[in-house]
């Protein structure tokens, strides 16, 4: 049997992302032990119960002592404290990572709090589902996705080819970029989008002509699509916008802007610009399909009840 990559990888947070992990570290026995923490000693409680840690405990400085890879998996304006609390228990050489969604503000929240011979690089899978919780992971949720690592100038060579060795071991495939790049990047692909749906399901519920009842039951494929996304979690994607606040206002004000292209073209009949507009549109799902990052399959390979995928009555991987 070939040696583990780690011999105690610590989770702190054990959601969708961190019981991901788990699954695919067992997969492959990537680590000899696995050891979580997480808010409430439900969560522990589950993810001991499905075998995702070896042994858990509410306080992430007890859970982190003697592991060579920390993963916080936890919302983005919580990596800050955390770290602030667990450092004094850090083992010198570890690398201690992040999966969220945002990275310049997770920089800048643990840098400061980083012992001097631990390896700190942020790091974010895009991949994900709506769904959240130790019960909502899945071994193949990485397989085939981006996961970026924005490591800061300075960081040991060794621990950055470690972590990405890990990750590929995961099933990810690995980009390394700046914090900052990567958040006006997530804030286009899939910040904007998230506030989009957000927004729309929230209109369609405060319309006064058309009853609740009529949208769900003519609900189309568009608005059903907008409901899933808007179904994710309110606390990780409060955290998202409070901490990609610029990027995300960059995006927006483009994004009104082209809007209102598009509502001037409806309100003069300007059919050659809407159809040049919706046919410049269509190339992109193309591009996305070439790149292997979604299904050709129509209705997005949802099928029936009896024919999806295990790991779809899950929750749809998909980038995040
Ligand atoms: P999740 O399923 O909601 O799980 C969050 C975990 O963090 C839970 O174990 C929770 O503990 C724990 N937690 C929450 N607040 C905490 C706090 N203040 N202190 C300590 N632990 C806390 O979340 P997730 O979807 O795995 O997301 C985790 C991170 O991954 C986020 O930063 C997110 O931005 C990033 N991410 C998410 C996705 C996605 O699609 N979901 C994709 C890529 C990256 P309890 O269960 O005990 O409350």
């Amino acid at each position: 049997m070939t040696q583990p990559m780690f011999e105690r990888i610590a989770l702190i947070g054990i959601g969708l992302i961190g019981s991901s992990i788990s699954h695919a570290v067992r997969r492959k026995g990537l680590a000899q032990t696995i050891v979580g923490s997480a808010r409430t000693k439900a969560t522990i409680e589950t993810a001991l119960k499905l075998r995702l840690i070896d042994g858990g405990c509410v306080k992430a400085a007890d859970a982190v002592k003697g592991a060579d890879l920390v993963i916080l998996g936890v919302p983005v304006g919580a990596c800050g404290p955390i770290v602030e609390e667990i450092a004094p228990n850090l083992r010198q050489g570890a690398i201690l990572t992040d999966v969220g969604s945002v990275k310049a503000a997770v920089v800048r929240d643990v840098a400061p709090h980083v012992p001097k011979g631990v390896h700190f690089i942020a790091a974010h899978p895009i991949a994900g589902t709506e769904k959240s919780g130790p019960e909502s992971g899945f071994a193949e949720l990485f397989d085939g996705r981006w996961t970026v690592l924005t490591p800061e100038p300075g960081t040991d060579k060794a621990a950055v080819e470690k972590l990405k060795a890990f990750w590929m071991a995961l099933g990810a495939k690995v980009e390394i970029m700046g914090a900052e790049h990567h958040d006006l990047v997530l804030a286009i692909t899939s910040h904007l989008p998230h506030l989009i749906a957000y927004n729309i399901v929230n209109t369609a519920e405060h319309l006064q002509q058309v009853t609740n009842t009529e949208v769900i039951k003519f609900s189309a494929g568009g608005f059903r699509d907008f409901t899933r996304i808007a179904a994710s979690d309110p606390t990780m994607w409060r955290d998202v916008f409070l901490n990609n606040k610029e990027a995300v206002l960059e995006m927006l004000g483009r994004f009104s802007e082209d809007l209102t292209e598009l509502q001037r073209a409806i309100r003069f009949g300007d059919g050659d610009k809407l159809f040049r507009l919706f046919a410049e549109a269509r190339s992109i799902r193309r591009g996305i399909i070439q790149a292997g990052q979604d299904t050709t399959a129509p209705d997005f390979g949802r099928g029936t009840q009896t024919d999806v995928p295990t790991d779809a009555k899950k929750g749809k991987a998909e980038t995040r």
